[in-house]
């Protein structure tokens, strides 16, 4: 059975996704969730050096990169012109929509696109929905949130846990242990 919530690869930062790394893989095109995966939740461009630079080395290599985000439409649409890609907001992952709508943009085939991001329920969930690879990013600022997103986090990292002691985290049972 398919691991649905667990990421094919984890990176602590997502510029360490870089040309050669997606290369290795076999891997041609790129989405990217945008809070706390891209930039800190929240905050307004402009792009720091490190970002803009990680960005036009990708560019220089030819491989289109999507924002995919939950976040609001504005907010992504100001990032998505920020980094000259194409971006979505209100993409409601897990739901596989809206990292659809991107492959269709970058006219690649699933198997072909990392999908990254700082969240297994939505980023890593709806990556492997669509049969993307996905990449869980070290959450850029991990205290911060609210008393729900810490309580995801938590919830998170047993799974992540669990994956290491070698639990099936889809069984029932384990979910049960999970969430006690
Ligand atoms: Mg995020």
């Amino acid at each position: 059975m398919k691991r649905w919530l667990l990421p094919r690869e984890r990176v602590e930062r997502l510029t360490q996704i870089t040309p050669s790394w997606l290369r290795e893989r076999g891997l041609e095109g790129l989405i990217i969730d945008l809070d706390n995966t891209l930039v800190p939740y929240g905050s307004p461009p402009p792009a720091s050096a490190e970002i803009a630079e990680w960005r036009d080395a990708l560019a220089r290599a030819g491989i289109p990169v999507c924002i995919v985000s939950n976040a609001k439409i504005a907010r992504t649409r100001n990032w998505a012109e920020e980094l000259l890609m194409p971006g979505w907001g209100l993409a409601g992952k897990p739901l596989p929509w809206g990292m659809r709508r991107a492959l269709r943009a970058m006219g690649l085939p699933a198997a072909k696109v990392a999908a990254a991001g700082d969240q297994l329920f939505t980023d890593v969930l709806g990556a492997n929905l669509v049969g993307a690879y996905s990449v869980l990013v070290e959450p850029l600022e991990p205290k911060k949130g609210l008393p729900h997103t810490r309580w995801v986090r938590a919830l998170e990292q047993r799974i992540l846990n669990s994956q290491r002691e070698g639990n099936a985290p889809w069984k029932h049972t384990t979910i049960i242990k999970l969430l006690r």
